[in-house]
């Protein structure tokens, strides 16, 4: 059926493509791709070979007026390198502009670092903040920390090896020294979670850059616990006491 579809691809373990997202770029008319070379590699693990056009952050604006009007008549699939596309990666000017024009939109959901890190972490997953990337630059990045200080939900970032002991200190400097997981290469050969406070894990990483992907998540600040109506019953007898 002609339409938009916003298909999920493995961040690491090809085994994790789920069998409709293969039926789906198999029998897609244009599969629109961030970087071709990666999903030519995809497509070469499923046997499949279609036709892709490339749709990234530099070339979008362009690109989209084409691709909505292709829709009408064609199976458009939109993937990103790894992951669910739209999460810290084009697409939702896509699917908005494809809604504008009435266009038939369908997810196939799928792998997502940010989902699986916070299966990884033991960190509370009831109420949680995705962050993304933070600004590379540290005063940018500060005042980003800085806003997201008082959010009382578990926060998920993306960061790079060479940033992550940095990105790490400056969480410590703006948060307090919560709890926190960095974890790394998730879904492939040397997939790890390493646990502890922010200022640990910024020790740890200071002089060891680790390769490879990386997500941070951040525990939620501890609540403050809430006023004991006993205290204030007995700080006001106390406080009758002294009158005079
Ligand atoms: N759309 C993707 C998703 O659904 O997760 C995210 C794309 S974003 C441009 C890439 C970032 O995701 C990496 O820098 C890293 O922080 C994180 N990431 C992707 N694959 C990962 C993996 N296998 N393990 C850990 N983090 C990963």
């Amino acid at each position: 059926e002609a339409g938009l579809y916003i298909v999920a691809t493995p961040i690491g373990n090809l085994a994790d493509l789920s069998p409709r997202a293969a039926d789906i770029l198999s029998r897609a008319d244009v599969i629109a791709v961030e970087d071709s070379r990666v999903t030519a590699g995809l497509l070469r693990h499923i046997g499949v070979k279609r036709p892709m056009i490339p749709y990234h952050d530099h070339n979008a604006e362009g690109m989209r007026p084409g691709l909505i009007a292709r829709m009408a008549t064609e199976s458009v699939a939109l993937v990103s390198d790894a992951g669910t596309p739209l999460i810290s990666d084009p697409g939702y000017k896509l699917v908005r502009d494809a809604r504008a024009a009435g266009r038939h939109v369908v997810t196939i959901p799928g792998p997502c670092a940010a989902i699986a890190a916070l299966t990884l972490a033991g960190l509370p997953t009831d109420r949680f903040l995705f962050v993304g990337f933070l600004p590379s630059k540290a005063q940018a990045r500060a005042q980003a920390i800085a806003e997201i200080a008082p959010v009382r939900a578990t926060l998920v970032l993306y960061e790079s090896g060479p940033r992550l002991a940095a990105c790490l200190a400056a969480l410590s400097e703006g948060l307090g020294n919560r709890d926190a997981a960095v974890t790394r290469e998730i879904s492939k050969r040397f997939e790890e979670a390493v646990t502890g406070t922010l200022d640990q894990l910024a020790a740890r990483y200071a002089d060891a850059p680790p390769k490879g992907e990386i997500v941070i998540v951040v525990a939620p600040p501890i609540a403050p616990s809430p006023p004991d109506p006993l205290d204030a019953d007995a700080a006001l007898a106390e406080a009758l006491t002294r009158l005079p």
